[in-house]
C-alpha cells in the first residue's frame, strides 16, 4: 500500500480538500485505484452537530454519516462513495479508546496518546487502506500545522513513514504564497510552516504553492532550497475561476510525473488512462469564454445565504447541470429573513433588484424559524407567477406548508418544527422521532429508497416511466420531520401530488404541482445535490435547469 499525506500550512481554507481531491482525480485518471481518508481533528464525533456558518455545510454519506464538505469535494473529484471509515475525528478515536480502556483491554497499562492514540489512528487507516485494495491511500489531516489538536494525527502519520517501505509514502504540504501590494510574491509563510513540520519529524516532499498568480520565476528555486525539497516538487497552484480545472493545473506541473517516480508506482498502460475529466473541463471553459452561451439565473432562499459554503453541494449540484445542459448558470444568494419584512411589490423589487431577473427559485434544506416565513413567501412568488421552483429538504416541508395555507386554505398551518401551538401541522415528528433526545446522528440519515408514480413530472425527472419495475430510486436523507400522513389527501385534493413516497406510501417524498398548472414545481424530501457529480448531474437539478432554459426562452 501507498500512502499520500496532504498537510496544510500558514491557515485554514487554502483549498488542501480540492488539493488533495485533486490528486486523487489525476491518480485515477491514470488508472490507479485510490481510496481517501479525511481527518478532522475537532472532538466531535461527526459533523452533524456543527453549525454550517463555521463550517460550510453538512455533507452526508451514502451511509448516513455526517461529514466535512471535504469529503463531498471527494466524491464529486474522485467519483467515488465514501462511507463512515472515510472521516477519522478526534472523537471517534478518543471515544474508541476510551471505550477500550472501560473494558480493560490496555491490561493496566497507562492509557496514553503515544502509543494508544497513535496506535488507535495508525490502525484506523491501515484498516481503511486495505479493505479498499487500493494501489494508493490519501490521507488528508484537517486543520493547520501547529494546532494542537491535529499533533497526534501528524505524529500517527510520522510513526507510519518510519514502519512502512521508503518509496510507500510521500508527504504534501499545501501553503500559501502571497503577494504584496508591489506584485513580490513571498515565501516566508511557506517556509515557516515547513519549519513547523519539521520541527514535528516530518519533511515534506511535495509543496502545492497556493496563490493569487502562478509562482514567479525564481520563486520555486527558493522554496525549493529553504524548504530542502526538489525544484520540481514545487508546484503552482493560482487561484481559477473553476475547481475542476485543478487537477489540470496540478497535472501541467507535472505533478503525477514526480509522484509515481517518487512512490515507485507501477507504470501503467497509456490505455487506462481516462480523458473525461479533462473533456468536461474544456467544455466549461469553452462556454465561460462564449458569447452566445445563455446564463441561467437562480434565486436561492436560504439561512446562511451570507456563507455560499452552506450551500456547497446544491452550487456544485447546479454547475453539474449547467455543464450537460450547456448553459452558464449563476446563483444569487436570497436571505430569507429580507423577504419577511418587505410588503409584495418590494418582495418582487428585490428578487429582480441589480439582478436582471432570474429564471427560477431554488428552496434549499435548513432547520428553525428564523426566515421560515420568507422561504415560504418565496415558494407562493414562485407557484403564482409560474416560475421552475425546485426545494429541497426543508424547502419541502415550507412547500407543503404553503400549499396547506394557500391551496388549501387551511388556517394557521405550520410545521411543528416551527410552531408547536398550529392547529394543523402538516409536517410533523413521526413516532419514531418522538422520544428521540440524542440530537447527533439520529435524523433519518442517508440513503433510502424512493417509490416514484407514474406519469408525473417526477417520473420524467428521473426518466424511469414506462420501464417496468424501475420506477425506484436512491437518495440521501437528512431530516427529522416529515408530511403529516393525516393531511395527505387534503393536500393532494388541493392540487398538488405526492409523486413519490417510501415503499409503504406513508412517507412522503416528492411533491409537484402537475404539468398543466405550472412549468416546473418540484420539490424532494431528500438531498439530491449530495449525489450529483461533474460528468452525471443530479436529475431533478438537471430537469430543473432545463425549465428555467426554457422559461428564459419563452
Ligand atoms: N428541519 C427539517 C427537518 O429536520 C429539514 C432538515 C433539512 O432541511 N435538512 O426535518
Amino acid at each position: 500500500m501507498k500512502y499520500i499525506v496532504v498537510t496544510g500550512g500558514v491557515m485554514s481554507g487554502l483549498g488542501k480538500g480540492i488539493t488533495m481531491a485533486s490528486v486523487g482525480r489525476i491518480l485515477k485518471d491514470h488508472g490507479y485505484k485510490i481510496v481517501p481518508i479525511k481527518i478532522d481533528p475537532y472532538i466531535n464525533i461527526d459533523a452533524g452537530t456543527m453549525n454550517p456558518f463555521q463550517h460550510g455545510e453538512v455533507f452526508v454519506l451514502a451511509d448516513g454519516t455526517e461529514v466535512d464538505l471535504d469529503l463531498g469535494h471527494y466524491e464529486r473529484f474522485m467519483d467515488v462513495d465514501l462511507r463512515r471509515e472515510h472521516n477519522l475525528t478526534t472523537g471517534v478515536v478518543y471515544s474508541a479508546v476510551i471505550k477500550r480502556e472501560r473494558r480493560g483491554e490496555y491490561l493496566g497499562q497507562t492509557v496514553q496518546i503515544i502509543p494508544h492514540i497513535t496506535n488507535e489512528i495508525k490502525a484506523r487507516i491501515r484498516a481503511v487502506a486495505a479493505k479498499s485494495g487500493a494501489d494508493v491511500c490519501l490521507v488528508e489531516i484537517g486543520g493547520t500545522v501547529g494546532d494542537i489538536e491535529s499533533m497526534p494525527f501528524l505524529e500517527a502519520v510520522r510513526q507510519m513513514h518510519g514502519e512502512e517501505d521508503e518509496n510507500d509514502f510521500l508527504f504534501v504540504h499545501v501553503t500559501l504564497v502571497p503577494t504584496t501590494t508591489q506584485k513580490e510574491q513571498k515565501t516566508k509563510p511557506t517556509q515557516h510552516s515547513v519549519k513547523a513540520l519539521r520541527e514535528l519529524g516530518l519533511q515534506p516532499d511535495l509543496i502545492v504553492c497556493r496563490g493569487e498568480e502562478a509562482l514567479q520565476t525564481g520563486v520555486k528555486e527558493k522554496i525549493a532550497m529553504f524548504c530542502n525539497v526538489r525544484k520540481e516538487a514545487v508546484v503552482s497552484a493560482p487561484d481559477t475561476e473553476d475547481i475542476y480545472e485543478v487537477p489540470l493545473l496540478l497535472e501541467k506541473e507535472g505533478i503525477s510525473a514526480y509522484i509515481t517516480r517518487k512512490m515507485q508506482l507501477e507504470q501503467l498502460e497509456q490505455s487506462k488512462e481516462d480523458h473525461a475529466w479533462e473533456k468536461m473541463v474544456e467544455r466549461r471553459k469553452s462556454r465561460r469564454k462564449s458569447c452566445t452561451v445563455e446564463k441561467i439565473r437562480i434565486a436561492v432562499v436560504g439561512k446562511y445565504a451570507g456563507l455560499e459554503d452552506s450551500y456547497l453541494s446544491i452550487k456544485e449540484a447546479l454547475k453539474h447541470a449547467a455543464t450537460t445542459l450547456g448553459c452558464e448558470v449563476e446563483t444569487r444568494w436570497v436571505e430569507a429573513e429580507v423577504l419577511e419584512v418587505e410588503a409584495e411589490a418590494e418582495v418582487e423589487a428585490s428578487f429582480f433588484d441589480g439582478f436582471d431577473g432570474f429564471q427560477g427559485v431554488l428552496v434549499p434544506g435548513g432547520f428553525g424559524v428564523r426566515g421560515a416565513e420568507g422561504k415560504i413567501k418565496a415558494i407562493e412568488y414562485a407557484r403564482t407567477r409560474k416560475i421552475p421552483f425546485l426545494g429541497l429538504c426543508f424547502g419541502f416541508q415550507l412547500a407543503v406548508v404553503e400549499a396547506a395555507r394557500n391551496l388549501a386554505g387551511l388556517e394557521d398551518v405550520n410545521s411543528s418544527e416551527l410552531s408547536a401551538a398550529t392547529p394543523h401541522p402538516v409536517v410533523c415528528l413521526l413516532e419514531e422521532q418522538a422520544g428521540v433526545v440524542e440530537k447527533g446522528g439520529t435524523m433519518r440519515l442517508g440513503d433510502y429508497e424512493v417509490f416514484i408514480k407514474k406519469d408525473t413530472l417526477a417520473a420524467k425527472v428521473y426518466e424511469v416511466h414506462g420501464v417496468h419495475g424501475a420506477a425506484r430510486v436512491v437518495e440521501r436523507h437528512r431530516h427529522r420531520y416529515e408530511v403529516n400522513p393525516a393531511y395527505a389527501e387534503r393536500l393532494e385534493q388541493a392540487g398538488v401530488i405526492f409523486s413519490g413516497t417510501d415503499r409503504s406510501g406513508l412517507r412522503k417524498e416528492i411533491l409537484e404541482i402537475p404539468a398543466t398548472q405550472h412549468p416546473f414545481f418540484l420539490a424532494t424530501q431528500f438531498h439530491p445535490e449530495f449525489k450529483s457529480r461533474p460528468n452525471k448531474p443530479s436529475p431533478p437539478f438537471k430537469a430543473f435547469l432545463a425549465a428555467c432554459l426554457k422559461n428564459k426562452k419563452n
